[in-house]
């Protein structure tokens, strides 16, 4: 517990002002939540539906959660109202759901669209070109409880250093080019969540404003 408590200290003395940390506490038991917690981490990402829930009501209400993982449509209901930010939104009929379903609770859920761009790892997510579709269409006018707040990737995993940079910028340039469209309208659309304890730095560097760091904090998953 001492250990996640000097990791995140240090983590954060390196991430630049302005650059959210997102502690990813999946696998991980409620007690090094909580070691976090009490050196003042209150923002975690978890990737499975049940282990968000089985967390939720054991830990401090203060903490907001960013659900990160692949999000079957028929557990949509169960965390809505529930998660600051839905990151990986990975099909438009994902999002549509979302949609949905936040209009039944009366709430308004926050999303990031899920960028692919590393070709041989993630199968889930939009790549640039159908995300840049989406919006050209103007397919989010249609939602009425979502606020799409900007994009999420990975890079490949892979010690290649000027690949994984790559990666990063095609999801940054993705990101700039919706950004700045001006047609589009888009407001509060600011975000660019990539980097993970092997790569934060590099993403930091190409303009990541939120960064999910599980094993450089919690150590090693045992999965
Ligand atoms: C597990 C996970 C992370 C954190 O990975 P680490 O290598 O442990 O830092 C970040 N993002 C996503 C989407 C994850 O599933």
């Amino acid at each position: 517990m001492e250990n996640v408590k000097l990791n995140i200290q240090r983590l954060r003395d390196e991430i630049p002002e302005g650059v959210e940390l997102v502690a990813v506490s999946k696998f991980h038991p409620a007690e090094m939540i909580e070691a976090a917690y009490e050196v003042g981490q209150r923002l975690f990402g978890e990737s499975r539906v049940q282990e968000l829930l089985q967390k939720i009501p054991v830990l401090p209400a203060d903490i907001k959660w960013h659900f990160i993982g692949h999000l079957q449509t028929n557990k949509v209901k169960q965390i809505i109202g529930k998660v600051a930010l839905i990151e990986s939104v990975d099909s438009e009929k994902l999002l549509n759901l979302i949609d949905a379903e936040s209009r039944k609770a009366g709430v308004v859920t926050r999303v990031l669209m899920q960028v692919h761009v590393a070709k041989e790892e993630t199968k889930f997510g939009f790549s640039p070109e159908e995300l840049l579709e989406y919006f050209k269409a103007r397919k989010f006018e249609a939602l009425t409880n979502t606020h799409i707040c900007g994009v999420m990737g990975m890079a490949s995993n892979t010690d290649d250093e000027e690949r994984v940079r790559a990666d990063f910028k095609a999801i940054a340039d993705i990101y700039r080019t919706i950004a700045t469209d001006e047609s589009l309208g888009l407001r509060g659309f600011d975000q660019v969540s990539m980097g993970m304890s092997g790569d934060w730095p590099i993403a930091v560097e190409e303009g990541a404003t939120i960064v999910r760091v599980g094993s450089t904090i919690f150590g090693s998953r045992g999965y």
